[in-house]
């Protein structure tokens, strides 16, 4: 039966159709707390700005809801089919189109994945600072529309401190640039920082100019730590955040983590007592640093502390936090979560967390950027359920409301999509919702951009 979208055309890439071809466009690859499939009418494969240029333009005009699609890595349902949608993939908008190393930057397509960017940087002495857990699998396009946060967000901060211009494809069609080349832009309005984060909302970015920070100097100082408690854990996040030496990663796991790691790898982490875990890094460490971390943590409590500048130990280190979500994910079904908290009130959601109760096909487990005061409660579903259940979303919302409460916030890296969508009026209140709905509106008149998403 011949539809609307039949009338689409676009000059370069491909319009896919075929029912069993779209369909794979549906979910989001990473969401396990999903509710509802959508089929979408269509997908666009872009091969350029002016073919989402076309699409976006025919869509708004038919009304019909429009999801940028990139690696798909969202999980918060954030990149799955509106229902009658039209997909727009970004993937093969994946061009390195300049590396200007006098400049410090970068311009790239949107569907460039992270790590490829990452790598070509660095055969020049350069980096690409943004690090989420998914750095080799998630686009730069994507990243920049999440605003996604990783380990070294703690001394570089979101992506958003990356990017200094974009290329956005806007509801009606038109192509605008924002920011430019320059580190420093007052030009108004900082237009370039609304894109980010926007969760493909306000428009569709196409090409990104980013910041490339030179490679550290000289071996990093990593090492772990571990403690009696979350409490003790946080004591000696706060003695290290205010001792000047400036880590960039601070990441802790709880007991249940432990756990999960000495089964996945045979160690002896929560060895002594030890019910939580601290991982570090200074990429660039002073004379002294070394020493000086040891004695930070020895006089903050800490059960057992090894550090190195051993570049082969430091990544046996790394390895411990990195297969973190594997270790959980041998449990069953995982749902991540993403909340952030005051600095000092860590310990009042790791208590929180740990004291929820949950039938036997449950593991809670707690992790995350501790640095940012962001961790991620994670639960782990026995896979023989094909729901998920009561328990889990009665301990989510109750830790939302809890975050809320304590001054938190309910996304800090991952972003809304359409799972938080009920919190953010809690959070903002009325006349900010009210504000932001005139935003979006003033960029989508006809709410056409990943409709009902992110507000
Ligand atoms: C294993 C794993 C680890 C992860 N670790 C982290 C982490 O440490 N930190 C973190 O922040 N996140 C993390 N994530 C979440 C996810 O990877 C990030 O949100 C990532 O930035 C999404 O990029 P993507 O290319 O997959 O975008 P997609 O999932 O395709 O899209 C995400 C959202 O952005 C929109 N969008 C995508 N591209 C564009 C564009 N060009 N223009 C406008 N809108 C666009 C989509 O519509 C959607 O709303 C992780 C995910 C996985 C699976």
């Amino acid at each position: 039966m011949a539809t609307v979208i039949d009338e689409l055309t676009i000059p370069d890439g491909r319009i896919i159709t075929d029912a069993q071809e779209v369909q794979k466009f549906s979910g989001d690859k990473y969401t396990e707390a999903i509710e509802a499939v959508n089929q979408p009418l269509a997908v666009v494969e872009a091969q350029s700005t002016a073919d989402v240029q076309a699409a976006v333009r025919f869509a708004n005009a038919h009304r019909i809801p429009v999801t940028a699609r990139a690696a798909a890595t969202s999980i918060v349902n954030g990149s799955a089919a509106e229902k009658d949608g039209l997909i727009i993939d970004l993937n093969q908008l994946n061009k390195i189109l300049e590396i200007n190393i006098p400049n410090q930057y970068a311009v790239v397509q949107a569907g460039v994945i992270n790590s490829d960017l990452d790598n070509e940087a660095r055969k020049q002495g350069y980096f690409f600072s943004p690090d989420p857990g998914s750095k080799p699998i998630s686009s730069v396009g994507g990243n920049i529309a999440t605003n996604a946060g990783g380990m070294s967000s703690l001394k570089y901060g979101t992506t958003k401190q990356s990017v200094i211009g974009l290329k956005v494809v806007l509801a009606d069609g038109t192509v605008v640039e924002t920011g430019g080349k320059t580190f420093k832009n007052n030009a108004p309005y900082d237009l370039t920082d609304l894109f980010v984060g926007s969760e493909g909302t306000l428009g569709i970015i196409v090409e990104a100019t980013v910041k490339l920070l030179p490679v550290p100097f000289g071996n990093p100082v990593t090492g772990l730590a571990t403690f009696a408690n979350m409490k003790q854990l946080s004591v000696g996040v706060q003695n290290i955040s205010g001792s000047g030496l400036y880590p960039s990663m601070m990441e802790a796991l709880n007991k249940t983590s432990i756990e999960a790691l000495d089964r996945l790898e045979h160690s002896d982490l929560g060895q002594g007592g030890a019910e939580s875990l601290l991982i570090f890094q200074l990429d660039v460490a002073p004379a002294g640093a070394l020493d000086a971390l040891k004695k930070i943590l020895k006089s903050s409590g800490a059960l057992r502390v090894n550090v190195t500048d051993d570049p082969d130990y430091a990544k046996k280190i790394i390895k411990i936090r990195q297969d973190y979500y594997q270790a959980e994910a041998a449990y069953g079904r995982l749902i991540v979560e993403d909340v952030a908290v005051p600095l000092s009130k860590l310990p009042d959601l790791a208590e929180f967390v740990e004291n929820l109760k949950f039938s036997s096909n449950v593991t809670a487990f707690l992790g995350g950027h501790a640095g940012d005061g962001n961790f991620h409660p994670n639960f782990a579903v026995s896979k023989e359920l094909d729901q998920t259940p009561d328990d889990v979303n009665d301990a989510i919302n109750q830790i939302f409301k809890y975050v809320q409460s304590i001054g938190g916030t309910i996304s800090a890296e991952h972003g809304i999509g359409d799972l938080k969508e009920k919190w953010v009026l809690p959070q903002l209140g009325q006349n900010l919702v009210a504000l932001q709905k005139k935003v979006k509106l003033t960029f989508d008149p006809n709410n056409v951009l990943n409709p009902d998403r992110k507000l």
